[in-house]
């Protein structure tokens, strides 16, 4: 059987994507390899958010080159985001490569790798393609969580990103096809689910008949198996109270929301085209705290965007303090070449923003070790998903709030399983906790054991 070696760069969807391939890859009886030199196909899934990001693949490019002379026959191809943006820019450093496609394509991918064996010249296909879900599994291993793309692309026009020029304009999969896809996951053993869109709160409304992500959510609620199901990237722009109420009333979507901020600024959020305001985004927060009070929040922040001064940076640590979010994934902003924000005047220096960078999350991690310990003493259902990584003895899970509990399961395989755990610590990066018993579960309900 011929090999596959596929590296991954970047977001979820890329590891999608890439789990996509190598379940359609296998069709064209290829199995996956871990080892790049045991190969015949090398497949590089790309990812342009950052500079660093390209040029980190294109580093590696120059090391598989001499897999590539030693082995005529291996074909090396290039998918993704940078596939899509820099299909020249690949073709003139890295002429060796047999294959570039873009997310589009990923569907024939079966048909461009043998093409490009056949062919023995550089296949390219970066156009845009009919939108169709790929529902095909890597492997046949039981997996717990899975990701499921629910629609493609964007059309926000953030001044700072290149996805609506690298994944198109915005397309919902029809709900039948998510819904089929997700009962074949739970038949095959998974409990999590987590919908995959880049504004995912704007699902639906391209389809005939329109729809929404809160429809949607109920419907993948009724599947039997599915546990959990978590959504993300929300926009602000398209965050109603439809969702709101879904996220409190339908019973497996789990009290957690990844809402990117970018910037506390009102004068920066202008110039990134977010289509908020602070103002804005604070009611928002308020209204899912009302309606949701457990609510767990996670956000985007972009540290030194054009023409931030230390008077917007700090509107943004005022906001990580005031809204306490459980998670914050600061990037320091980096020039993407085709965007606007990349030709603003009055760029960062890199010395600040990293300066920027350090205060903010010294900020994000008190904030977030407050939040942890706030758990302690309560009792939370935990999806029990596997051993610990520093102690084998021990189960780890995950929270419906998504923080990693570690605990002792008491000689049992709860693998799959999701069981009560008493918090007892709160550590930097993880929660310690201890399987509870009936006692502990009516304790932390504030009820007495009869
Ligand atoms: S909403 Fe997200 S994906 Fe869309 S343009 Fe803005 S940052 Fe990019």
């Amino acid at each position: 059987m011929p090999k596959l070696h596929l590296i991954t760069y970047g977001c979820q969807m890329n590891e999608y994507d890439s789990e996509r391939v190598a379940g359609l890859l296998k069709h064209a009886r290829y199995e996956l390899t871990e080892s790049p030199e045991a190969a015949d196909l090398i497949l590089l899934n790309t990812c342009s958010i950052r500079e660093r990001a390209e040029e980190k693949v294109f580093s590696q490019l120059g090391s598989l080159r001499r897999l590539k002379s030693a082995n005529p026959d291996l074909l090396i191809g290039v998918m993704g985001c940078m596939a899509q943006l820099q299909q020249g820019r690949i073709q003139e450093r890295a002429p060796f490569v047999d294959l570039v496609f873009g997310s589009p394509a990923i569907a024939r991918v079966g048909e461009l790798v043998a093409r490009a064996r056949a062919e023995r010249r550089p296949v390219i296909e970066t156009g845009e393609g009919p939108l169709v879900k790929i529902a095909t599994p890597p492997d046949g291993t039981r997996r717990l969580k899975a990701f499921v793309t629910i629609m493609e692309g964007c059309e926000k026009h953030c001044t700072f990103c290149v996805v609506p020029t690298t994944r198109g304009r915005e397309r919902s999969h029809p709900p039948e096809s998510v819904l089929e896809e997700i009962r074949g996951l739970a038949a095959r053993g998974c409990r999590e689910v987590t919908l995959l869109g880049q504004t995912v709160n704007a699902y639906g409304r391209d389809l005939t008949p329109p729809t929404d992500l809160a429809d949607l959510l109920e419907r993948v609620n009724a599947i039997a198996g599915i546990e959990r199901i978590r959504f993300t990237t929300s926009n602000p722009y398209n965050l109603n109270r439809r969702l709101m109420r879904a996220i409190r009333e339908v019973p497996k979507v789990v009290e957690y929301l990844h809402l990117p901020l970018q910037s506390g600024s009102d004068r920066i959020l202008e110039r990134m085209n977010r289509g908020y305001t602070r103002a804005r985004y604070l009611e928002l927060i308020a209204e899912i705290e009302e309606t949701v009070p457990d609510i767990a929040l996670s956000t985007d922040l972009i540290v030194g965007f054009p023409g931030e001064t230390d008077e917007d940076f700090q509107q943004t640590v005022d906001l990580v303090e005031r809204l306490r979010y459980d998670n914050v994934f600061a990037f320091r902003y980096s020039r993407r070449p085709g965007t606007p924000a990349a030709e603003m005047p009055d760029q960062v220096p890199d010395a600040i923003k990293a300066s920027r960078n350090t205060r903010l999350l010294t900020v994000a991690t008190r904030v977030a070790a407050e939040r942890s310990r706030a758990l302690e003493g309560r009792v939370l259902p935990i999806l029990a998903d596997g051993l610990s990584r520093k102690n084998a003895r021990e189960a780890t899970g995950r929270t419906r709030c998504n923080r990693v509990v570690n605990f002792d399961p008491e000689g049992q395989d709860l693998f799959g399983e999701v069981v009560p755990v008493l918090i007892t610590q709160a550590l930097p990066h993880s929660l310690r906790g201890a399987l509870a018993g009936r006692e502990a579960v009516l304790q932390a309900a504030g009820m007495q054991p009869g």
